[in-house]
């Protein structure tokens, strides 16, 4: 097999360079590898939101790579109709895709007090951005219908910011670029590269075959580390990644009360928020959990289900008790240690990387597809280097205010879980007690890099908690070099 290039990776990035390439030159000759079930993918356990401003936190833009992250975002809102669009030319009416507009962010107090200090920064951020949106009475958003103490007292309706059906767009890329292009899919697993001298001249998949190119997109989501791992000549100088587990649902709306637009609490609890969108046919989706961890999970856990629909019945809607649930959805977010993507070519001649997205990278997909194709045809692009895959961590906490931040991030956490505490003092001993725990990681890694807290709590959901930790000591050191990556 033989293509002018080849995308290894069939989630949503993948699909949306593969198809960019082509809509900028469609004599291209281009294979796209992975199993077809797209197992583990993250692309689709997202529902997906469609946010750039709602997914501001108190944190994420005080860093110069958290101000270029949110550009990202920004440049990605201004793609979604017109890629829409286009895609929508290809397909007949009852097949289109719908950009459902409109988001209402909630702020209520079933959390910590960073849920407060995150809208207040996404107020902030639209006002300096003039940006629209408007005030609106938590008691009459289309759909909510939350258990009384659970109620916003807050919320803002963003017009320009919304949802898309991840599936059937998934789907609608894939079609299109098998009738319409010279797009092939092949439906099996990467495992491994050939490199002559200091080039990728083919990848060698489960079935024992091998597939050459010029070019070659690792586009695996988190499942990329597993190739990363095989070239040691560069593995060493990229960040490393690690998975977002996610668990998300669909249930039938309440046909009484139908969520129209997304209704989303700010990112909590190293967390993507609570969100409930609607998804044609009279469903619901609802998501999402976030844990990290070392490797790829392909299974729903019980506890993060049993969280998710308690968050769903209390918060958004408690008649969603009576609703049947449809399916679920186990996906894993690509996320590197710092939380930074991986975008750009690599020292090895014809490999290049598009991974490392986190929480919003089917949001950013019509402008990162359409950045790599052009940097790829050596076309124009508004893409800088800040996140190319080689490159040192991206430092934005201080140890010390990692250790606040990853306090807080517990509070929330366990307020939603329902913590109630004694009176007089107690919200102090338990940050205490936390933070304890938080130093004890620091110390067992002996680092200053400041990690974020969904990493910090990476630890603690570990399955193997002194394990990873020594994992991690390692790596700050370098010594990981000499080990083979992906063991644990
Ligand atoms: C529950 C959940 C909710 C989310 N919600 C949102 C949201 O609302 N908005 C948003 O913008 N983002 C959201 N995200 C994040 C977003 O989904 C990701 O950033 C994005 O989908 C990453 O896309 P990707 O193509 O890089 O990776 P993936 O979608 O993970 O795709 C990687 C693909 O590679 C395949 N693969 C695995 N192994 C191999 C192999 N050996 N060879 C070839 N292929 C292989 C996998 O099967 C998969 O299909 C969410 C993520 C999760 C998990």
């Amino acid at each position: 097999m033989t293509y002018d290039i080849t995308i290894i990776g069939n989630g949503i990035l993948g699909l949306s360079t593969a198809l960019s390439l082509a809509f900028l030159d469609p004599s291209l000759k281009i294979g796209v590898v992975g199993p077809e079930n797209k197992e583990g993918g993250a692309s689709v356990a997202a529902g997906a939101m469609l946010n750039a401003f709602a997914e501001i936190t108190s944190t994420s833009l005080k860093s110069y790579a958290g101000q270029e992250k949110f550009n990202l975002s920004i440049q990605a809102s201004k793609r979604w109709d017109s890629w829409i669009k286009k895609i929508n030319d290809f397909l007949p009416v009852p097949d289109q895709i719908t950009y459902q507009k409109g988001t209402f962010l909630i702020l209520n107090s079933k959390s910590g007090i960073l849920d407060s200090e995150n809208f207040y920064s996404i107020l902030k951020a639209l006002n300096e951005h003039n940006e629209p949106y408007e005030e609106v009475n938590p008691a009459e958003i289309p759909g909510l219908h939350p258990l009384e103490d659970c109620r916003p007292l807050r919320s803002l309706y963003l017009p320009n910011e919304g949802c898309i059906d991840s599936g059937k767009f998934m789907r609608a890329l894939q079609d299109i670029a098998t009738n319409h292009y010279k797009i092939s899919f092949i439906n099996k697993k990467a495992k491994s590269f050939n490199v002559r001298g200091n080039s990728v001249t083919s990848i060698n998949i489960e079935s024992g075959e091998s597939i050459s190119s010029k070019t070659f997109v690792l586009a695996m989501g988190s499942y990329s580390q597993k190739l990363i791992d095989t070239l040691p000549q560069i593995s060493r100088n990229i960040p490393r990644l690690l998975s977002g587990m996610g668990c998300s649902l669909v249930v039938n709306q309440d046909n009484n009360n139908i969520v129209q637009h997304v209704i989303r609490t700010p990112n909590r609890s190293g967390a993507c928020g609570l969100h409930a969108m609607p998804q044609g046919e009279g469903n619901l989706y609802i998501g999402a959990t976030n844990n990290v961890y070392m490797n790829p999970k392909t299974h729903h856990k019980a506890g993060f289900t049993h969280f998710l629909l308690e968050c769903a019945l209390e918060q958004i809607n408690q008649n969603l008790h009576k609703s049947d649930i449809k399916t679920y959805y186990t996906g894993n977010r690509p996320a590197t240690i710092d939380t930074f993507p991986l975008i750009g070519e690599t020292s090895i001649n014809g490999l290049w990387l598009l991974t490392g997205t986190y929480r919003d990278g089917f949001h950013q997909s019509p402008f990162l597809g359409d950045s790599m194709a052009r940097k790829i045809l050596g076309l124009p692009h508004e893409l800088n280097n800040i996140f190319k895959p080689e490159r040192s961590l991206i430092k934005t906490f201080t140890k010390e205010e990692s250790i606040e931040e990853a306090i807080r991030h517990y509070m929330c956490g366990a307020y939603e879980r329902s913590m109630k505490l004694p009176k007089a003092g107690w919200d102090e001993v338990l940050r205490d007690l936390i933070h304890n725990r938080v130093n004890y990681v620091y110390d067992r890694l002996e680092t200053n890099f400041g990690l974020s807290p969904d990493m910090m709590m990476m630890f603690e959901f570990s399955d193997d908690f002194e394990e990873s930790l020594d994992y991690f000591k390692d790596y700050f050191k370098g010594n990981h070099l000499r080990k083979n990556l992906s063991i644990l």
